[in-house]
């Protein structure tokens, strides 16, 4: 089959509502959680061949974190689609009034490469449990994966139901010329902005799931040993090439040599100088990201790391000095070095922040409560931690999702299920009454006795 005749066949699968009962959503989540489960094994190996990613960063980023979602689709999902009663207006009396809670259709779920099962199955939870039909689109840049995810879609699902198509720019291409219902879209923002304009074409909503350069600010009273811990930690979990991953930091100067200092201690707790890829380590994903994080370390001053092996795509962490206009202050890095950049006063890094694309994530440090709230008021950004990095994303009770040029739209928990659900709105009246006041002849005592009423 062809992609147009795959997806006409799950738009018409969708239409007959085949996957519509609350009872099917629920078999379906239960089905997938069989798959990932008794394929375990399976997506260490995928992820150790695709990116030589440790186990325990592979179940702790993204089997338990699909599994927990699961659940909690599994536990919720019947509260959710419940029809709600709306209030009445004088408008429309007599009647009822209902809101429904509609899935959209089939829709488009387009993944990344760096986290590629957590990145297609928590959307893809959201879409079963808001009773769509799913077209999923696997990044090319993580291919066992992907191909993985294909065969076992095909063991556990009807292709009427999900489909997977794997492939990169071509493959994506051909998919975004189909008619979705909505397109879910995880990667960068220049491909967010094609996503965009192919989605305009059909007046297809989307969500845009995208990056950015999140700073992590380091206040003059920040406990600096707790800090550098949770930075570094947020930095080197898949070597860096993590979307909300800390970007750079902005330290205050009271604190930069105490940063550096503790920096150099935390990577040697964590690492002993011993870095072992697959086993406490990930490597660049391929040779020209590999490529692009040397010339960025190479046009950089180094403070502390910078070990480099071709062979293994390794890059050390690497802590390097810069100032707001340089090179590597320009796009996001999306590895392991960091950039650290001095202020001396907050409006100093406020107002920096407020010229720069909005990020998908912030980390503040400090207990200063002013200088918390002024960044809320004044700085824009897709969400964030005070005193913590990364782990907001796994509170399935928060909304993940940027604004501006790191995306739009969210997902997570309920917030997942709104995106790929509607509110239909239905008026229900009698066939009696039915007063004539409203329909014409026009009476001119009506309208003067509907304006001594109304204002
Ligand atoms: P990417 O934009 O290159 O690719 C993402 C997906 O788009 C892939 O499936 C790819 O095949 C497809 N694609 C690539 N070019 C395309 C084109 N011309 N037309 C249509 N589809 C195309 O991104 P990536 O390299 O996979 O991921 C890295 C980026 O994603 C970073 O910017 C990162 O911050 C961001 N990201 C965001 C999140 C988030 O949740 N917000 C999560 C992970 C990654």
């Amino acid at each position: 089959m062809t992609i147009p005749q795959q997806i006409e066949a799950q738009k018409s699968s969708f239409l007959k509502g085949i996957n519509r009962p609350i009872s099917v959503r629920i078999k379906h989540l239960t089905t997938l959680r069989e798959m990932v489960r008794e394929n375990e094994s399976l997506f260490y190996e995928a992820l150790h061949e695709d990116l030589g990613k440790p186990e325990f960063e592979v179940y702790s980023t993204e089997i338990i974190t699909v599994l927990n979602e699961i659940d909690v689709h599994l536990k919720n999902i019947k509260n959710w689609a419940k029809v709600r009663s709306a209030g009445n207006s004088i408008f429309t009396f007599p009647s009822k009034s209902k809101i429904y809670i509609q899935p959209l259709g089939t829709v488009l779920i387009i993944g990344a490469w760096n986290y590629p099962i957590h990145l297609t199955l928590m959307p893809l939870i959201g879409a079963i449990s808001a009773g769509n039909t799913i077209a999923l689109k696997p990044s090319e840049l993580a291919p066992n994966t992907s191909s993985l995810l294909a065969k076992l879609f095909k063991e556990y699902f009807e292709p009427e139901f999900i489909s997977v198509y794997e492939g990169g720019v071509n493959e994506a291409t051909k998919l975004l010329k189909e008619p979705f219902d909505k397109i879910f879209f995880t990667g960068s923002t220049h491909v967010g902005k094609i996503v965009m304009k192919a989605a305009a074409e059909h007046l297809t909503p989307v969500t845009l799931e995208l990056g950015g350069k999140s700073p992590a600010i380091i206040h003059k009273d920040a406990d600096i040993p707790v800090s550098s811990n949770r930075i570094w930690w947020g930095k080197t979990l898949n070597a860096g090439q993590t979307c909300v991953a800390p970007d750079f930091v902005a330290v205050h100067e009271s604190k930069k040599a105490e940063f550096i200092e503790e920096s150099k201690k935390t990577l040697h707790t964590f690492f002993k100088d011993d870095y072992i890829i697959g086993s406490n380590y990930t490597q660049i994903v391929n040779d020209s990201h590999y490529e692009r994080l040397i010339h960025l370390l190479n046009t950089g001053n180094i403070i502390t790391g910078g070990k480099t092996d071709p062979e293994t795509r390794f890059i050390e962490p690497t802590l390097m000095d810069a100032e707001w206009s340089d090179f590597i202050m320009q796009d996001e890095i999306f590895g392991p070095l960091l950039p650290l950049i001095t202020y001396s006063k907050p409006e100093e890094v406020m107002q920096k922040l407020q010229t720069m694309p909005s990020p998908l994530a912030l980390y503040l440090f400090t207990e200063d409560e002013q200088f918390q709230k002024d960044i809320l008021t004044h700085v824009p950004f897709g969400g964030g931690c005070v005193n913590e990095t990364v782990s907001y994303l796994a509170n399935h009770h928060l909304p993940f999702g940027g604004v501006g040029k790191s995306g739009m739209g969210s997902y997570h928990g309920k917030y997942s299920f709104d995106t790929f659900s509607r509110e239909q709105s239905m008026l229900y009246k009698s066939f009696w009454p039915d007063p004539d006041l409203r329909y014409p002849p026009y009476d001119d005592k009506i309208i003067t006795w509907f304006k001594r009423l109304f204002s």
